[in-house]
């Protein structure tokens, strides 16, 4: 066996590089994001033979000093992370710094840039990774990034590389799909000299997508947009009589970031039902959340991201897709049309209304497409939690006609002593009897609240505190969901009809403070498709 040695750097380079830039579409997706976190308001993608022999992309943003620019080509040099930590709330497409030095590393690069168009910009050209060439030239404000013979030195993937076609389909989809997303930027691309789109700047996201896919189909998309306090979702989807044997546009952006994610199309796929059969829709999804709940580091070229609780994202999308097919006649969601059915028939027994439990944890009830079911828990959960946010400072405390008395464990104690007045001005009213004896006086109005919900309080609240002050929002969070009805409970006529009155005031009644959903409706078309009638 030959003796192990350490490869020589540039050798190391090259392999690096070779897993971030796999082929040009690779390239001009990292270019067209610099372009962006760089804030340009126009992006001109220029490529030649595929991107083999040119990818060329220029942009109106900050532009770069000469010193980032000499920096810009080394090896995790970036301007946009400064620790591990920034990564939490990551808002731009770069962090790594690794795309320049790679496309550098594999290529013939000339950066040119300015950061104002009074002085002089800088010109630097960089061959195979090396610095050739630094020097002032007249640009105006902007960047331009041409890569030429893309793996030149690197000839067995370079003869990997498919036909130019091919190569160039795939730039024009990359293209394609940062252009969806931004239609207040302007993008052009050219092949070979030949323009291919120059997309102007567009006031609706709709009349960008008529840009770039078939008019028809996106003339018959259904928009969908829900709120909640983890994710915002917003998009259009196919109709479900227009899906067809195969798609043509199957997008999905977490915060602008076109990415796979199986999770998604499947939701989305969930939510159209058995009217899917194997047919495809089209659908273009943005999914805009937290940074903190996204893992975009597990993908070389971030194009695959993890979502904290796939589980929650599965279930909140299927069902805001079979929430928007399944009104999308009246445009009315399940709680317009129950509040309009109430006043139609003010002065109705509620007996007569017939909301129906089911399993003593779901309540049932009639409106004018079909039925709704209420997660009874989730729905008290939702009604003091913004009862609680609401009020704030002045929620109805209800006084125990026993006091309750615990023994909290030390670190119970050291989280009750730092949240101690947010307690109280949430209707919890509580005092120190001795050591880490705590008396609990009262409980939120409306609360059902006895012994072993505030034992499971306490234990909660330190496992969420965890040495640290409560947030505020977390503390209502975990109050509403002790405090609410529990399932098993049952519930007479007028409480029923309460729950759900007070649920359809509030201003979220879809989704319970952790972001389930509290409502589920089904229409009289499903059923009627269910049974063969349609
Ligand atoms: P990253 O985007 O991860 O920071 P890159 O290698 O893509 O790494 O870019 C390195 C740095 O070069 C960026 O952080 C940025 O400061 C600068 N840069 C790259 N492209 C541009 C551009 N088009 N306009 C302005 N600055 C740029
Ligand atoms: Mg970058």
């Amino acid at each position: 066996m030959n003796p192990i040695k350490l490869l020589p750097e540039e050798t190391v380079r090259r392999i690096a590089a070779g897993e971030v830039i796999t082929r040009p579409t690779a390239a001009v997706k990292e270019l067209i994001e610099n372009s962006l976190d760089a804030g340009a308001t126009e992006i001109k993608i220029e490529v030649k033979a595929g991107g083999k022999n040119l990818i060329k992309v220029n942009d109106n943003g900050s532009g770069m000093e000469r010193d980032d620019v000499r920096l810009a080509v080394a090896r995790h040099a970036t301007s946009k992370l400064d620790g591990i930590e920034d990564l939490k709330s990551l808002r731009s497409y770069g962090f790594r710094g690794e795309a320049l030095a790679s496309i550098a590393a594999v290529s013939r690069l000339t950066i040119e840039t300015n950061v104002n168009d009074a002085e002089p910009g800088t010109r630097l050209e960089v061959d195979g990774g090396d610095i050739r060439e630094i020097a002032e030239t007249a640009y105006p404000r902007g960047t331009t990034v041409t890569a030429r013979t893309l793996f030149f030195n690197l000839p067995a993937r370079r003869s990997f590389l498919k036909s130019d076609n091919y190569e160039l389909k795939l730039v024009v989809e990359t293209v394609k799909g940062y252009a969806a997303a931004y239609p207040e930027i302007v993008f052009e691309l050219i092949s070979n000299g030949r323009t291919l789109f120059c997309l102007p700047k567009c006031e609706g996201m709709k009349k960008r997508l008529k840009g770039l896919y078939d008019r028809q189909t996106i003339e018959s998309f259904v928009r969908l947009k829900v709120d909640n306090p983890l994710l915002s979702l917003s998009g259009f989807l196919a109709e479900p009589s227009q899906t067809k044997n195969f798609y043509e546009v199957e997008a999905v952006y977490i915060n602008r970031r076109p990415v796979r994610n199986r999770t998604v199309v499947r939701a989305i796929c969930d939510g159209y039902g058995p009217v899917l059969r194997d047919r495809r829709p089209n659908f273009i999804i943005f999914i805009e959340t937290d940074p903190a709940k996204l893992d975009v580091n597990i993908h070389p070229t971030k194009q695959e991201v993890r979502f904290a609780d796939e589980r929650f994202l599965f279930d909140f999308i299927s069902e805001a897709v079979r929430q928007v097919l399944g009104t999308r006649h009246d445009e009315q969601t399940g709680v317009d049309e129950f509040l309009y059915q109430r006043s139609l028939e003010t002065g109705m027994d509620a007996s007569a209304q017939g909301f129906w439990q089911l399993h003593n944890s779901y309540i049932l009830a009639q409106v004018i497409s079909g039925y709704v079911i209420v997660d009874q828990h989730a729905a008290h959960e939702r009604i003091l939690f913004e009862e609680i946010t609401r009020q704030r400072r002045h929620v109805s405390p209800q006084g125990l006609l026993f006091p309750i008395t615990l023994e909290l464990s030390p670190e119970q104690f050291a989280a009750y002593e730092q949240s101690g007045k947010g307690l109280a001005r949430m209707g919890m009213e509580t005092k120190v009897f001795s050591g880490r004896t705590v008396v609990v006086e009262t409980v939120p109005a409306g609360a059902y609240m006895g012994k072993g919900e505030i034992k499971e309080f306490f234990a909660e609240l330190a496992d969420v505190s965890s040495g640290n002050a409560v947030p505020e929002v977390e503390l209502a969070k975990l109050i509403s969901c002790k405090a609410a009805i529990k399932f098993g409970q049952r519930l007479s006529q007028p409480e029923m009809e309460s729950l759900i009155n007070r649920l359809f005031a509030c201003d979220e009644p879809h989704f319970c403070p952790h972001g389930r959903p509290t409502i589920i409706k089904v229409t009289l078309e499903e059923l009627g498709r269910k049974f063969g009638r349609t």
